[in-house]
């Protein structure tokens, strides 16, 4: 295994800054393999060399997943951009590990959102080819029928003459306001809102409630998230 820098690898882990790690290393806080460890740029094997900070034993890691249920008025980026972005509602320990999420949600969906700074797996969930499915309740205007079912089955034309694949929608409240669920195989831009829009009704609100194996937990408020279950991540290798 690649070896890290101590006060990195304490960084990582959630201990502070790279400067905080330095200052802990310095003040004798920091044991690696029971040894007090003095030199910052002290190199260690993450997951093998055993480092007790403060008396307690990091646990190493690489990877976090996390399930998020995103909030209204909150954009999918990791930063910079003006506005609040979805890392921001997490807590130093994970922002530690510089985790980003998997897709895009308009700022305006809610939803499960899955974060993590697990590279390939992200690549994977994300790849057009591996037509991974992605659920959404929604609220439209306007009558949702029969024949949107069959439509949405067939593929609809956006407006930008783009045929989607079949896509399974259900009705679960008939009426001038419509509930439904609906199941897409692929994420172009807006494409739930689209695929409404094409059959000439407006999504009024959405929610991304499966994507792949994962299903929302609902005792998530908007807003909160947890971290994936073993079974969880399992299911998604
Ligand atoms: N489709 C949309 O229109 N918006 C989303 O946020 C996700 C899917």
């Amino acid at each position: 295994k690649e070896r890290q820098r101590l006060d990195k690898v304490l960084a990582h882990m959630g201990l502070g800054t790279r400067k905080e790690a330095k200052k802990l290393i310095k003040e004798r806080k920091v044991e690696v393999n029971g040894e007090l460890a003095q030199d910052p740029g002290l190199h260690v094997r993450p997951g093998q060399d055993r480092i007790v900070v403060n008396g307690k034993p990091v646990e190493y890691r690489q990877f976090v997943y996390l399930m998020l249920n995103k909030p209204q008025g909150v954009l999918s980026a990791t930063g910079d951009e003006s506005g609040q972005v979805v890392v921001d509602l997490l807590s130093p320990n994970y922002q530690s590990f510089h985790p980003f999420p998997v897709g895009r949600l308009d700022k305006d969906t809610e939803g499960l959102l899955l974060l993590t700074n697990d590279g390939h797996l992200a690549h994977r969930l994300l790849s057009p080819k591996k037509h991974v499915p992605k659920t959404y309740y929604a609220i439209v205007s306007g009558m949702v029928t029969q024949e949107d079912v069959e439509m949405f089955r067939q593929g609809v034309v956006l407006d930008d003459g783009y045929r989607t694949l079949p896509g399974c929608l259900k009705i679960l409240r008939f009426g001038p306001e419509s509930e439904v669920e609906l199941t897409i195989y692929e994420g172009k831009y807006h494409q739930v809102k689209r695929m409404f829009q094409a059959v000439g009704k407006t999504v009024t609100y959405l929610k991304r409630i499966a994507m792949g194996p994962l299903t929302l937990d609902n005792t998530l408020k908007p807003g909160e998230y947890r971290e994936l279950t073993e079974e969880e991540i399992t299911s998604l290798r």
